[in-house]
């Protein structure tokens, strides 16, 4: 079974067909600099519709995490137990993404993590890979 789709809109678009191409692209203000996500017809901090897409680093360091005893999806069932991770990208855009096959034991927040990306035939998603802690 393949994961749940994405909800693909006209302002979130862009962000997915990135991730077709292995890119985390996210919106920026043209107005103020500010990288937002999720994807919106205005920006949150000065709500000028004046936008441009970016593409930032496929790599961050990992905010939060939980891991996940029981699947909240059907196809998720055989990858139990696995994490939902909160993860800071450059310019301050935090993702809410899967990380799988890692060993939960040695997860540490602020540790860094690699953004790749699982493909299906419709869309592609970001999953986050752990790297390790920086100590
Ligand atoms: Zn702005």
């Amino acid at each position: 079974m393949d994961f749940f789709e994405p909800r693909i809109n006209a302002d979130n678009a862009p962000f997915w067909e990135g991730c077709k191409a292995h890119e985390l692209r996210f919106q920026r203000c043209k107005r103020c600099g500010k990288v937002r996500w999720p994807a919106a017809y205005l920006c949150p901090e000065c709500l000028s519709e004046d936008t441009e897409w970016v593409t930032l680093p496929n790599r961050g360091t990992l905010y939060s995490y939980v891991v996940m005893q029981k699947p909240f999806h059907p196809s998720l069932a055989e990858k139990v137990p696995y994490v939902i991770a909160e993860v800071d990208l450059a310019e301050g855009v935090r993702i809410t993404t899967n990380m799988f096959d890692c060993d939960v034991s040695a997860l540490k927040c602020g540790g860094e993590v690699a953004i790749d990306f699982l493909d299906s035939e419709t869309y592609s998603r970001p999953i986050a890979i752990w790297k390790g802690a920086s100590e």
